[in-house]
């Protein structure tokens, strides 16, 4: 018995020793006490920002990692694993005094296979389904024909799915991560490590917010300050997971980021299921997300990774 407890010990020190970060690349804390605990309730900006949706790609997924099966409602739905069709979407946020900024990084051209080699280690790519990738955009060449001089790109959370873009981005160009994205350490993480690193590329201008609260602790920051744009920190998918509500006259937008992949799960309040790290505060973070759409009335929400839901559906 204390033979088996000292072994399953050693087994868990082995795992903890050998746990890493998502990325290797060197990052730099963005402090801030500016942070609150919800979106004020009619915001009102001097100046809208514009919001724009893109859609990078069509894919599938598994469905047992976008939904929590086991939720009664999912069970009551027969929901069975199958792949889901998905799509990728990068998001753009105009604001007439800071520039053009995005929400996560689209598709680079070289993907999956690069004229420098592989930019995904083979046993990432035997689990992502590259076969069924139709790809519409992709990001160098869509921000040069668009003549985007890009300020900053914030990503909702470093899956790989949402970094496929990110190494034809200017080195200069800030890459904003939730608090702990970066800094937690997983042992799956050993799996990704490297695709992550060549994903974002050499050198990249990593940067992980700060707002020296717990690191479960969901809050909203006023990122221009001006009530135009506003992160939410929503942890439970990925430690540093972020959403966004941006505001507008005729009722805002919500990105929920992977907090929430599908339009099923959102209308249904189910959370993702295996892609998530931790179920329960991913449960918290979608009733936040649920409770702002309450109070605030979006005009669209975006789930993750399928199409917006209007807010005259029912
Ligand atoms: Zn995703």
């Amino acid at each position: 018995m204390l033979y088996r407890m000292i072994k399953i010990d050693f087994l868990f020190f082995c795992i903890l020793a050998i746990s890493c970060q998502v990325t290797s690349h060197k990052v730099t804390p963005y402090l801030s006490n500016r942070s609150s605990e919800t979106v004020p309730f009619s915001p009102k900006p001097k100046v809208w920002a514009e919001f724009q949706t893109v859609k990078v790609a069509d894919w599938e997924a598994s469905l047992a990692g976008l939904l929590d099966l086991d939720d009664p409602k999912a069970k009551a739905a027969g929901l069975k694993d199958r792949l889901e069709p998905i799509s990728i979407y990068f998001y753009l946020v105009k604001h007439a005094k800071f520039g053009t900024f995005m929400i996560d990084s689209g598709m680079g051209e070289n993907f999956p296979k690069g004229k420098d080699g592989r930019l995904v280690s083979s046993i990432v790519e035997s689990q992502m389904h590259f076969d069924k990738l139709k790809i519409y955009e992709t990001t160098k060449s869509y921000l040069s024909k668009n003549k985007i001089d890009l300020k900053g790109v914030f990503f909702t959370h470093l899956h790989l799915d949402h970094t496929l873009g990110a190494y034809e981005i200017d080195r200069s160009v800030p890459f904003y991560v939730g608090p702990g994205e970066v800094t937690s350490k997983y042992f799956i993480n050993l799996f990704v490590q490297g695709s992550t690193n060549r994903l974002l590329g050499e050198s990249p201008n990593l940067v992980q917010f700060d707002f020296g609260k717990s690191q479960n602790e969901i809050s909203v920051f006023d990122f221009f300050g001006d009530q135009s744009f506003f992160v939410l920190f929503v942890p439970g998918h990925t430690p540093g997971s972020l959403a966004f509500y941006i505001p507008s006259m005729e009722g805002g937008h919500l990105v929920l980021g992977d907090s929430c992949h599908t339009r099923w799960g959102w209308k249904e309040g189910v959370t993702p299921g295996a892609f998530t790290t931790d179920r329960k505060l991913n449960r918290k973070s979608l009733d936040f997300l649920k409770g702002l759409a309450e109070t605030h009335k979006p005009k669209f929400v975006y789930p993750g990774h399928q199409e917006r839901i209007s807010s005259l559906e029912k």
